[in-house]
């Protein structure tokens, strides 16, 4: 088969390679982008993502990368008349410590924060809380989107911009004076020349980097969630993404705890739990479903084709997400004891760095480009991720975070030690 010869090859149909594409395409209107993926687009991690989004960091970096993307996400949702059902209701923090000083000083400034610290204030606010709230901290600039309708909304763009997809599994990169990317089709094997190569490949970004002859410094932890069908009304459909920000351990009956508590590999489940347990409701103010998740697992693992093969795979998370959820919504306590009858218990990889800052920008100084690890936050940056990623390609004014953002970072030894000193990475 004859050689394909594009501008712009991206490897990766996931949420960022899509957005590179779209600012490629639109913004920066590049005639010949090719986006190439072994999947259908969006059916990897991007199918998986909780879609939230928020403007709430530790550092005033991911604050405005993320602030760019919500205004993108605001323009497009105008664009495309609400697409993809974009939704403002904030985040909300919640606490039983009484002094919450230190979380609200280190909220970057410029974040829109309400904090509610009067528990009858709290209840009437948030009525679903659990009664031993006594702080509420509520983030204004966050919300949900539909990440797949985002997703199709941005290839419909592509495609009445002349860029165009491949379905097909990039085996091999050489370079010359262009790069040849080896594609293997349903058709046989195809060679792709591209004078550009974007990385988009999600939890394969570092495969990917390789066959460029760059290491990448990133890990993927698996993460999960569940969603399901709300029988009980436990969460008001108009509740806002709600956090737990404490540590907490879990509610077992005393002989539960001490069963636990003897078996080595159950004996985690006994002791404290890191905070963040997190819910919604999810399809709208007459939807029924809720989503529930809690980032807990710690154990880097390296990706898997077929995700269901994943070791780390915890198939009583269910239960415990249950358990940790109705500490914050202690409606939520009957599914403990009664199991909601229909649910889904799906996760993907957080592809992310040590620091859990993203990685856009030049891979090398040939035209090879990474838009990745994108962690758990690539649903809400992908605009910004995108469009940065386009300005790195076609040269344009950068915004101040953008060397910070991209590979040059590993040679900021000050600001890597600060970052990845931090207790506090934004890991939801
Ligand atoms: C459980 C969970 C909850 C999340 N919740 C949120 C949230 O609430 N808000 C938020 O903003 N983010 C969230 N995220 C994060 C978000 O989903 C990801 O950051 C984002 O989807 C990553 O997109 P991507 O395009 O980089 O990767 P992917 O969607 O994985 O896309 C990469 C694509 O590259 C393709 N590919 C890889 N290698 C090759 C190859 N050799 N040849 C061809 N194609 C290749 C793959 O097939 C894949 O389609 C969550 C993630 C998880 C796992």
């Amino acid at each position: 088969m004859a050689d394909r010869a594009v501008e712009i090859a991206i490897i990766g149909a996931g949420i960022a390679g899509i957005a590179a594409a779209c600012y490629l395409c639109v913004e920066q209107k590049r005639r010949s982008v090719l986006l190439i993926d072994s999947r259908q687009p969006m059916s990897y991690t991007s199918a998986q993502s909780g879609d939230n989004y928020r403007n709430w960091w530790p550092h005033r970096t991911m604050t405005s990368f993320t602030n760019d993307s919500i205004d993108q996400l605001d323009r497009l949702a105008r664009d495309s008349g609400g697409a993809f059902n974009m939704t403002r209701g904030g985040y909300v923090l919640a606490t039983r410590q009484s002094d919450v000083t230190n979380i609200v000083a280190a909220i970057p400034g410029g974040i829109d924060v309400d904090v509610y610290d009067d528990q009858q204030a709290i209840h009437s606010k948030f009525p679903a809380l659990a009664a031993d709230m006594k702080n509420v901290i509520h983030i204004g600039r966050g919300g949900d989107i539909s990440g797949q309708q985002l997703g199709q909304y941005m290839l419909e763009t592509i495609r009445e911009a002349g860029g165009r997809k491949l379905q097909g599994d990039v085996r091999a990169i050489s370079s010359d004076a262009r790069y040849r990317l080896e594609v293997e089709t349903s058709n046989g094997r195809v060679a792709v020349v591209a004078d550009v190569v974007v990385n988009a490949a999600g939890p394969f970004v570092g495969r990917i980097a390789e066959m460029l002859g760059v290491e990448l410094p990133v890990k993927n932890l698996y993460q999960q969630k569940i969603a399901f069908e709300d029988h009980l009304k436990a969460i008001p459909r108009d509740m806002p993404f709600s956090i737990d920000l404490d540590p907490k351990v879990l509610d077992w009956s005393e002989e539960e705890h001490e069963l636990l508590a003897e078996d080595p590999e159950l004996m985690w489940l006994s002791e404290e739990m890191p905070s963040g347990t997190h819910c919604r409701p999810d399809g709208g103010p007459h939807g029924r479903w809720v989503k529930l998740g809690w980032a807990y697992n710690d154990q880097f693992s390296k990706p898997q084709e077929d995700m269901a093969n994943e070791p780390t795979i915890d198939q009583s998370f269910p239960e415990i997400v249950i358990r940790g959820a109705a500490q914050l919504i202690p409606a939520m306590r009957p599914y403990i004891s009664m199991p909601p009858p229909r649910f889904s218990h799906y996760g993907g990889y957080y592809t992310m760095t040590e620091e859990n800052w993203p990685l856009i920008g030049p891979l090398d100084n040939s035209g090879a480009f990474v838009v990745g690890a994108l962690s758990g936050f690539g649903s809400m940056a992908a605009c910004a991720a995108g469009k940065l990623c386009a300005t790195h390609v076609c040269g344009g004014p950068l915004p101040d975070y953008a060397m910070d953002l991209s590979l040059a970072r590993l040679s900021n030894a000050d600001l890597l030690t600060e970052l990845r000193a931090s207790a506090n990475k934004g890991l939801l």
